[in-house]
């Protein structure tokens, strides 16, 4: 987590924001939305705070958002969970991802697999944790992993194999066959499956598919998530992790000594939003389709190859298309000075593999329409 110099890093996403900010660039860098989402939910906050939700919450997470969080599961997914024994709020799903890794994990024998590129806290909570990372290529443009590579990989010593669903930076859903797979091999290798499904309701032309909810799936797996996606609430750091107690005692026994509790104020409006209509659900997932398409053929009308996401806030181009070596210098050059910000994927992928993802970049499509239009104007101008 230290530069060779012994200082700090700044994660790549503070560092391409700065970039955004200091040139004037339009940052389809950083994965948050420029608008605010729903009123009723903004609005369920201030009333939480002018009636007093501001001491800290119960451990777990206050009850109506626990009872929202299952209510949200058994709607959307038909899973049936206890709200007083198989759901935990956290301050955000990196929380959860931490508390989740250090309450599974021993020590350097144990090994976490992990789909790569990744989220950038993946591999750092991972090496937190002490544990060794493993990781399974995904390739552009379709970014499905080989079911032969992710079998080669899990073994006796694995004990969490870590799966992002819709997936951060790549926009690919994984295939069923893929969550089957990783299932079969948590059961026959004893692994924890912890899964990340914080972009759950931002899937195109496909429906989500919990690992939960698939056979063999429930019993080892932790399922996180998050509001920040949903309801455009990124800074509210609201998630939380559902699953079998005993797993959710454990990860809880960590968190609260993480953070304790958070966001007493959020937490009811939180409830509010996972209680809203389909058809808020149903919007949010629209409005980004339309947004990964205007992205989409804006970055191809500029000369580059793109995958085709599936989910998620993320859209990935080949800069080699433009007769680029490197994707960093990429984006620190060119894209930055035609007004545009991405992150290179080298940035989500471990040293041994930087190679393979050198020329790729990650833009995010959660942006205003107007922003879309403007930055797919100025990346005509790459050609
Ligand atoms: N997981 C993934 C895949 C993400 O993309 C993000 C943030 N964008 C997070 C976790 C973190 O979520 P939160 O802000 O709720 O901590
Ligand atoms: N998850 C968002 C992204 O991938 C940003 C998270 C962060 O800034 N740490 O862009």
């Amino acid at each position: 987590l230290l530069r060779a110099d012994g200082s700090v890093a700044s994660t790549i996403f503070a560092e391409m924001s700065a970039l955004a900010m200091r040139t004037g660039a339009l940052n389809l860098g950083q994965g948050f939305p420029d608008e605010d989402g729903p009123a009723e939910v903004l609005e369920a906050a201030r009333e939480a705070i002018a009636t007093g939700a501001n001491q800290y919450p119960p451990g777990l997470g206050i009850l109506d958002l626990r009872e929202a969080i299952c209510e949200h599961q058994h709607r959307f997914y038909g899973l049936d969970i206890d709200p007083a024994t198989q759901v935990v709020v956290t301050a955000g799903a990196t929380e959860a991802l931490a508390a989740a890794l250090l309450a599974f994990v021993e020590g350097a024998d144990d090994e976490v697999v992990v789909f790569e590129p990744y989220y950038d806290s993946y591999a750092a909570c991972v090496a937190l944790s002490g544990a060794t990372l493993r990781t399974v290529p995904l390739r552009f443009p379709d970014f499905q992993p080989d079911l032969d590579e992710l079998a080669s990989v899990v073994n006796e010593r694995t004990r969490i194999i870590l799966v992002n669903n819709p997936h951060n930076p790549t926009g690919a859903v994984l295939e069923r066959a893929v969550l089957e797979e990783v299932i079969r091999l948590a059961h026959m290798h004893n692994a924890i499956i912890v899964t990340d499904e914080v972009y759950e309701h931002l899937t195109f032309g496909v429906a989500h598919t919990p690992v939960a909810t698939l056979p063999g799936g429930w019993e080892r797996t932790l399922t996180i998530s998050s509001a920040g996606k949903t309801f455009r609430t990124t800074g509210w750091k609201i998630g939380w992790f559902t699953g079998p107690a005993e797993l959710v005692t454990a990860a809880l026994t960590v968190k609260q000594y993480l953070t304790y509790v958070n966001g007493s104020p959020f937490q009811p409006a939180i409830a509010v939003g996972l209680r809203l209509p389909d058809t808020f659900f149903a919007g949010v997932r629209a409005d980004m389709a339309h947004k990964k398409d205007l992205l989409g053929t804006g970055l191809r009308a500029a000369g580059l190859a793109v995958s085709e996401p599936r989910g998620s806030y993320f859209t990935v181009a080949d800069a080699a298309s433009l007769g680029a070596t490197d994707a960093d210098e990429f984006c620190r050059g060119p894209l930055a000075e035609a007004g545009v910000v991405g992150i290179p994927i080298t940035a989500f992928v471990s040293p041994a593999r930087r190679a393979e993802y050198a020329t790729l970049v990650r833009f995010a499509a959660c942006k205003r329409v107007e922003v879309l239009d403007e930055a797919v104007k100025r990346l005509r101008t790459l050609r």
